[in-house]
């Protein structure tokens, strides 16, 4: 379908109900190889090997470029062009790179194959290279494999189908037990922790694990809270294994911390008054470091373009917290199951818009005039020469953002922005 349809329902309080804009069009996405880029660091001995072209190892490099590794963690496989043209056998090829790579690193406990837009043009099957590896590198190394090609996804997808290619390797345990789903970063994952402990929430896991072998158990004991709101595929398979999703918004800004906690303090049965002297300081904490932001952010106007996922999360908070208004807010996919109770957050009166259309996107931005774009790098400089203040969404998915110490610094990545543009013109 193209062009945009507006699907009919009658708006309720908040924004559970209300109509969305649906987009066909062109896209301007990243694509899903990116999350490699914050996976790498998480999953600490894990490889991720992109069976892919110079455009894709470019990609990488650009992507990862700030950074420097004594031991980079993640590597293309170039594809050449005698490879496109059915010259040479690519599983051969394939398989003396796994093999020499390896050999040289027998840190690696878990190497992913990663696929791209030229390993599925050559119809490169990589679950069977993956099954093939396993044979000879199993179980020193657990090879596994996903895509991250990025014709029809969008770049925090990657993670999605990383962890889900996680779950089948997830051992049958019918204790109960909390998982955590969703990359963190790790101070993230240890205050997490800190909280939980103290509330007598556990045991506690976290998907991905820090290390391959502290890949944990699965089975109908377990209830999981997703830290990110990307996890489709991942929660589906999690289901499917026996595991409940605990209902909540996602823990960004005071609010969206507590209630996500709250979910998990009311599975556990933990009585109000000891969740409250868990939560108080810390909720309190992250309430003081967000009024900061306060007076430059109130009341000025945002408009979102579809990039993260992370938009209506993102929307709740800015609104709720900060005062500032969504004019639009755009995202590539809405999950109304997994943002239910963020939708019912947002203002009645914000316009949802999911899926791309790049051109009628930027129409209704030029037409609103907002005050902040969040927007992919890709258009972020030419709405910046267009006098828009922006803020790029792949940053809001690098940089720890979730929990109570990091709400204030939330809060500031969408304040520097125009602190900066009002510097300019001054
Ligand atoms: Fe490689 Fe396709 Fe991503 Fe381009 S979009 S970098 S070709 S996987």
């Amino acid at each position: 379908m193209s062009g945009a349809a507006l699907a009919q329902a009658s708006p309720v309080p908040g924004c559970a109900e209300a109509p969305v804009l649906r987009e066909r069009g062109q896209r301007e996405v990243f694509c899903g190889l990116t999350g490699i880029i914050w996976l790498h660091r998480k999953i600490q001995d894990a490889f991720f090997l992109i069976v892919g072209s110079r455009t894709c190892a470019h990609l990488m490099q650009s992507a990862a470029g700030v950074m420097i590794f004594a031991e980079p963690r993640f590597a293309t496989a170039i594809i050449e062009e005698r490879d496109l043209a059915g010259l040479a056998d690519a599983n051969e090829e394939l398989d003396r790179v796994v093999n020499q790579l390896l050999a040289r690193r027998p840190d690696i406990r878990l190497l992913f194959l990663v696929g791209s837009c030229p390993s599925e043009v050559i119809k490169l099957d990589l679950s069977r290279a993956a099954s093939r590896l396993n044979a000879t590198h199993a179980p020193g190394v657990r090879v596994l494999n996903y895509s991250g090609s990025g014709i029809e996804t969008t770049f925090t997808q990657g993670e999605d189908a990383c962890l889900a290619a996680l779950v089948p390797e997830m051992r049958a345990d019918p204790a109960p037990g909390l998982l955590v789903v969703g990359a963190l970063a790790e101070v993230v994952e240890d205050q997490m922790r800190r909280l939980f402990a103290a509330l007598g929430i556990g045991p506690v896991a976290f998907l991905p694990p820090r290390r391959a072998a502290e890949l944990p158990g699965i089975g109908p004991g377990v209830r999981f809270l997703l830290a990110q709101p990307f996890l489709a595929e991942t929660a589906r398979l999690l289901e499917a294994r026996g595991a409940r999703r605990l209902a909540a918004p996602f823990p960004l800004g005071a609010e969206g911390t507590t209630a996500w906690l709250r979910a998990a303090a009311e599975a556990w049965g933990v009585p109000a008054t000891r969740f409250r002297e868990v939560t108080a300081i810390g909720e309190q904490r992250a309430r003081t470091a967000i009024a900061r932001h306060r007076v430059p952010l109130a009341g000025r106007r945002i408009f979102f373009f579809p990039d993260s996922q992370l938009e209506i999360p993102l929307a709740r908070f800015l609104s709720r917290e900060l005062g500032m208004q969504p004019v639009e807010i755009g995202t590539p996919y809405l999950h109304r199951q997994h943002l239910a109770e963020e939708l019912a957050l947002l203002p009645a009166d914000a316009v949802l818009s999911e899926g791309q259309h790049v051109d009628r996107q930027l129409d209704r931005c030029r037409a609103a005039r907002p005050d902040l774009v969040v927007c992919g790098l890709g258009l972020a400089n030419p709405l910046e020469a267009e006098g828009f203040a922006t803020k790029w969404s792949i940053e809001l998915v690098f940089t720890p953002i979730q929990g109570y110490d990091q709400a204030g610094d939330l809060a500031e990545l969408f304040a520097r922005p125009l602190h900066r543009r009002a510097t300019l013109m001054v």
